[in-house]
């Protein structure tokens, strides 16, 4: 127990120390914007973080839930190659191998990329409902629903806000 403790406070006092060297070094207060997807450190910030970050559009789906008005995506009839990634913080959900036409007025996916951890599902009986929603793993921010009314070999529907990804066209 102690022992814990001590090598707690020791860590706390390595980061605080490598973290004053940092800031000392580099002098500059620009955030990082990588493209890690490792899933064990959750982004947190708080809702006037997200307000600076995000349009207002993209603030009420992510981080209030809201659903964009079907038909209005740009993703939605766009079928370029590449990658789509969580329009908050940049994690890769989506291949465009994935997407397909869902004719439902939302960017459609039959499957997600890095085997499950980055797109959680969450039960949702909203709007006297028995739905599944799907959140980004990384950043909490709201994608949409699944469904298991999928027309390909996985039998599933992502049914998701365009308003909450991004694009990476593939590199040729
Ligand atoms: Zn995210």
């Amino acid at each position: 127990m102690n022992l814990n403790l001590i090598s707690t406070i020791a860590f706390c006092l390595v980061c605080s120390f490598s973290s004053c060297q940092n800031t000392n070094n580099t002098n500059t207060t620009t955030p990082k914007t990588t493209t890690s997807t490792t899933m064990d450190t959750p982004i947190k910030k708080t809702d006037e973080e997200w307000k600076k970050q995000l349009t207002s559009e993209q603030y009420y789906v992510l981080r209030e839930k809201g659903t964009e008005r079907p038909f209005t995506s740009q993703y939605n009839n766009f079928f370029e190659a590449g990658t789509y990634v969580c329009a908050g913080c940049n994690t890769e959900l989506f291949t465009s191998t994935q997407k397909f036409d869902g004719h439902c007025g939302w960017p459609s996916f039959d499957g997600e990329l890095g085997g499950g951890e980055r797109v959680k599902k969450i039960k949702d009986l909203s709007h006297g409902m028995v739905r599944t929603e799907i959140v980004c793993a990384k950043c909490n921010g709201h994608l949409g629903h699944i469904f298991d009314d999928g027309p390909t070999a996985s039998g599933l529907r992502y049914c998701v806000n365009g308003l909450s990804l991004g694009f990476k066209k593939a590199e040729k």
